[in-house]
This record gives C-alpha cells, sequence and structure tokens, in this order.
C-alpha cells in the first residue's frame, strides 16, 4: 500500500455534495486541498461499468492533468429490488438534457419499485469508491458502503443527490433531514474515507 507524502491534494469531482463532504474529511489533515475546477479540468467520461473503474479513470485523469496526487470518488445507489440499479449509472438516471434532476431521478426508482411491487422494506444502500492516484500511474483503491432502505414521500432538503428517499439503517431521518455532521460519520463515503486514512495516511 502506497503511503501519501504530500502537502497537496487536488479533489477530481466538479459534483458540489461530494467536495464539500469530501473537504471536511480532509479537514484535520492540514493539506492543501486544490479542486479540479482550479486546473480547469474537464471530467472523463465514465466509460466503466462498475464504480472501482471510474474512480480510477477520474484520479488519475486529474494526477496526470495536474502532475499532482488526486482523490476521486464514484459512488452511488444500489436498489436490491432493482437488481443494484442505477448503481454505476445513479448520476446519468437524473440526467435530463438541461442539467440533472434528482426530484425526478427519485421519482424514477420509486416507480419502478412500485410497478415491480417490491416488497417492504425495500432495501438499498450507497456504495462510495475513492481512488487516491500519483501522477506516476500507481493508486490506490477503497470502497464503503452504507446500507438502508428506501422510503416515500421523499424527506428533507439538506443533503444532496438521492439524500430524501434514502433512510440508513437505524437512524429516524433521510439523509435529506438529518444533521450534516451526523451523515458525514455514517454514510458510504466515511467507511471508504476511514479505509483511505487506515491505508494511505497511516491512521
Ligand atoms: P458519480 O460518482 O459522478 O457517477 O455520481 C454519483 C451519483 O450518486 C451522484 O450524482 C449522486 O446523485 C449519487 N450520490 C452519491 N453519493 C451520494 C450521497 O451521499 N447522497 C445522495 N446521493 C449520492
Amino acid at each position: 500500500m502506497r503511503r501519501f507524502e504530500g502537502d497537496q491534494l487536488v479533489l477530481a469531482s466538479h459534483n458540489a455534495g461530494k467536495l464539500r463532504e469530501i473537504g471536511q474529511l480532509l479537514t484535520p489533515f492540514g493539506l492543501t486541498v486544490r479542486s479540479a475546477k482550479e486546473f480547469g479540468l474537464d471530467e472523463p467520461e465514465e466509460t466503466e461499468t462498475n464504480f472501482e473503474g471510474n474512480a480510477r479513470l477520474k484520479a488519475q485523469f486529474a494526477a496526470r492533468a495536474t502532475g499532482l496526487p488526486s482523490l476521486s470518488d464514484d459512488s452511488g445507489l444500489e436498489v436490491d429490488a432493482l437488481d443494484g440499479a442505477p448503481g454505476v449509472y445513479t448520476a446519468d438516471w437524473a440526467e435530463t438534457g438541461a442539467g440533472r434532476d434528482f426530484e425526478m431521478a427519485m421519482h424514477k426508482v420509486w416507480d419502478k419499485l412500485e410497478a415491480a411491487n417490491a416488497p417492504e422494506p425495500r432495501t438499498a444502500r450507497f456504495v462510495c469508491t475513492l481512488c487516491l492516484a500519483w501522477p506516476d500511474g500507481t493508486d490506490e483503491v477503497f470502497r464503503g458502503e452504507c446500507p438502508g432502505r428506501l422510503v416515500w414521500p421523499m424527506r428533507g432538503t439538506r443533503g444532496f443527490g438521492y439524500d430524501p428517499m434514502f433512510l440508513a439503517d437505524n437512524e429516524v431521518e433521510t439523509f435529506g433531514e438529518i444533521d450534516p455532521a451526523r451523515k458525514a460519520r455514517i454514510n458510504h463515503r466515511a467507511a471508504a474515507f476511514r479505509a483511505l486514512v487506515k491505508g494511505c495516511f497511516g491512521g
């Protein structure tokens, strides 16, 4: 496992929700955290068919382009009764041609569950894969999951993406309602981040 030794890290994402959460997780490490936007980087096309592949593609692209170690996040929602969909296509399900509409995407998920007459609880999990890549082409990949179920109607205006329909196990508030500090401790991104810290930051 390669250790992170530098003092600068590029966050290879343009997603405001991910940037906020990962930026906060990195705060204790005293790094200079730079954004892909700062370097005017495009987002590479996510052509892989699993989270790990897409995370590697994004982190390697940013590391090559900036010459700095780069951290990417590829994440999504897996719904058991939909055979793991939307999975790697979680962001795509929100695509409208005029930007992303997550309210529409959540309706799509719920409508499919209704059409399939899926039994309750409608179990699902958020998955997060973090990839730390170096400019010389090496990388390390970490995965975290947060199990829960989907609820309807959607609840709450905090968070982002599919948060308002996701109730994590043992919680009473959806990720759209929950205190962001609590979400940051229990979610899939936090789980992947703990593995990253253990593997690369020696924590
Ligand atoms: P990608 O990683 O860019 O392919 O996009 C993953 C998509 O999964 C995001 O656009 C969000 O819609 C969704 N997602 C990932 N993490 C979360 C989360 O913590 N809450 C809600 N939605 C999420």
